[in-house]
């Protein structure tokens, strides 16, 4: 069992719950319920295990080539212990990233992953969850009366291994009984029916990330298709949570206006009422670094994503490097664009921001 890319995401097809190829444990991991359930759970379904000192020793992935060898490490789990619990900023959809897994085993060619996690793609995630919560529990009491909010996916796509972890269920219910706690994330995976009945009271936004079919063809192998998404989405706003959708990355194509007038209704069909007055978008529009144009070109050599930087506008970066986005007229034709067909499907939705 495995979520093998498919050549045709967006047609029917059941992109199946992720399984590593192999599962390394920190011995600190196998002391804590959720590292020996892991475990256990491993042990099942026979994968091959291997014990390491930290995650940062881990060398010898099997594969002929670097690529092969990334392959795999994107289908390598780390069972570990979050040992940083000072939690990094997160704008402009949250205050915080609450830090329960890194790494993702979807192939999304633009994903910043790339680059954020270098060379070391593989999926880790933390067993530690009441340190992890506690933690979140002080930031939450240093801004009260203030809401707090939390994004939970700034670092992995959280659903896509929750049959594994559980960890976004941990979450969920502890923010449902945090007055002044949110928690935002947002998926490309449609593994959502263990979340349904968890105890949110409203206090988790629920967004998938969505796009043109262009895009999701060409540039999000392994991950669920547009229609498995949708479905999720449906369920989601039925089992009460709040919805939203992030269109990201937007990208100048070819034929782009279709796509993105497409998508919106495909969305306006197939949203239910009920999440429709309440519903948010968010929308970020493709940029790259010089860093990331590398190892993109490196790890899917054949892309398609433009990274022309003679066709694009240099924006400075807070931290030094900056990155290429479209030149403003570009941009604002992409917002202009997406947004009247926003409200034109959705007139009660509200645009949280598009950068
Ligand atoms: Fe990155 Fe999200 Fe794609 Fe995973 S699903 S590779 S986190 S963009």
């Amino acid at each position: 069992m495995s979520t093998k890319p498919e050549a045709r995401p967006g047609k029917t097809r059941n992109t199946l719950q992720f399984v590593p190829e192999l599962v390394y444990f920190e011995p600190d991991a196998l002391h804590y319920p959720k590292g020996k359930r892991i475990h256990d759970w491993a042990v099942s379904l026979g994968l091959p295990i291997r014990i390491t000192g930290s995650h940062n020793r881990i060398t010898g992935l099997p594969g002929e080539s670097e690529l092969e060898t990334y392959k795999i490490a994107k289908r390598t789990l780390v069972v570990g212990v979050r040992k940083t619990l000072k939690f990094d900023t997160s704008k402009p959809s949250a205050e915080y990233a609450i830090p329960i897994a890194t790494g993702c085993m979807g192939h999304c060619h633009y994903c910043y992953l790339q680059t954020t996690l270098g060379a070391k793609p593989y999926i880790r995630i933390y067993v530690n969850t009441d340190d992890i919560l506690e933690a979140a529990r002080g930031y939450i009491a240093e801004r009260a009366p203030e809401i707090t909010r939390f994004e939970a996916a700034c670092t992995s796509d959280p659903v896509g291994i929750e049959h594994i972890s559980g960890s976004l269920k941990e979450l969920i219910e502890f923010m449902g009984g945090q007055p002044l706690g949110r928690l935002r994330f947002v998926t490309k995976f449609h593994h959502v029916d263990s979340l349904l009945d968890a105890k949110h009271n409203g206090h988790t936004r629920f967004r998938f990330s969505v796009n043109a079919d262009y895009v999701i063809r060409h540039f999000e192998p392994a991950t669920s298709t547009f229609a498995e998404r949708i479905e999720a989405a449906g369920k989601v706003a039925r089992a009460g949570y709040p919805l939203g959708f992030v269109i990201a990355p937007i990208v100048w194509y070819d034929g782009w206006e279709d796509g993105y007038s497409d998508l919106l209704a495909k969305l306006g069909d197939a949203v239910p009422p009920e999440a429709a007055n309440e519903l948010t978008f968010e929308l970020i529009q493709h940029r790259f670094t010089k860093t990331a144009k590398a190892v993109i070109q490196k790890r899917y050599p054949k892309t398609k994503l433009e990274m022309d930087e003679a066709k694009r506008k240099y924006k400075w970066g807070r931290w030094g490097q900056g990155k290429y986005v479209y030149p403003d007229e570009q941009a604002e034709a992409l917002r202009q664009w997406i947004t009247e067909r926003i409200f034109a499907h959705f007139p009660k939705a509200t645009i949280d921001y598009f950068t």
